[in-house]
């Protein structure tokens, strides 16, 4: 019974030009398809987030979409470069992805600042999309679901049942981000059904039962059904597959 949410995190490309072409072709894409099995999202930059609102909204495109990012500080404020979660949803957005494994890397974003950003989003309404997942060097130890549910437990901390029923995480595994090199399902249910495992053990029944689990890490249509299979789950965080409209509606569409 969850609604499986595919969402393409266009990561630092296109301009708002290109991002309104993918977008409309994207609504073409999807014609006919099956769309009230799934949500499709998309995760533009922030520059491109109003074009794509306007494009959505004209065409009632049955897309959804959100930001890459915001800032930890709640209100308006003297911070230069920031977004805060108000501006987003004032734009329509519903998602924001959080502590993506590149905001980890180049961008120093701990466990403090993620939490922090979690509780920001929830504050306005945005549903965050926690990002966890382990590197090569955990995988290799065996270390993949430790690794994993620590960033959890400190993205989640201190939110109550009810706000942590709203959040959707997002495994991706940084050895497979954009590298071609896909988790096998078993390796995605592995850590997804620890996740879910994980979520019943912080919180109450309804969250571990509720709460999508996405699947990230050069998801592409060849190998979306056998990944989306998996029980524990319910979607995918796709990169670089969803610059191009219809190979992501082949994604979005898996079934
Ligand atoms: P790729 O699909 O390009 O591997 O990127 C995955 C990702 O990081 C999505 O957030």
């Amino acid at each position: 019974t969850r609604t499986p949410l595919m969402a393409g995190n266009w990561k630092m490309n296109l301009d708002y030009k290109q991002g309104l072409s993918l977008v409309e072709d994207l609504g073409d894409a999807l014609k006919g398809g099956d769309t009230d099995a799934v949500e499709v999202a998309v995760i533009p930059p922030f520059v491109d987030i109003r074009t794509v609102q306007t494009a959505i909204d004209a065409n009632k495109y049955p897309i959804a979409y959100g930001a890459q990012d915001l800032s930890e500080h709640i209100g308006t404020g003297a911070y230069t470069g920031e977004v805060s979660g108000e501006m987003l949803t004032a734009l329509g957005c519903t998602y924001v992805l959080v502590g993506h494994s590149e905001r980890r890397q180049y961008h120093g974003e701990d466990e403090n600042i993620t939490n922090a950003k979690v509780k920001a989003a929830i504050a306005v309404g945005l549903t965050p999309i926690l990002c966890v997942g382990e590197g090569l060097d955990e995988r290799k130890a065996g270390k993949q679901v430790e690794y994993t549910l620590a960033q959890l437990e400190g993205g989640l901390e201190g939110l109550s049942n009810e706000d942590a029923g709203r959040v959707v995480i997002a495994y991706e595994p940084v050895w497979a981000i954009g590298t071609g090199e896909v988790a096998t399902p078993e390796d995605a249910q592995e850590v997804c059904g620890a996740i879910r495992d994980a979520l019943g053990g912080l919180f109450d029944d309804e969250v571990k039962e509720t709460v999508r689990v996405l699947y990230g890490g050069s998801v592409k249509s060849s190998n979306v059904g056998e990944i989306m299979a998996k029980d524990d789950v319910d979607g995918a965080l796709v990169g670089g597959a969803s610059l191009k409209a219809d190979e992501f509606a082949k994604i979005a569409l898996y079934q």
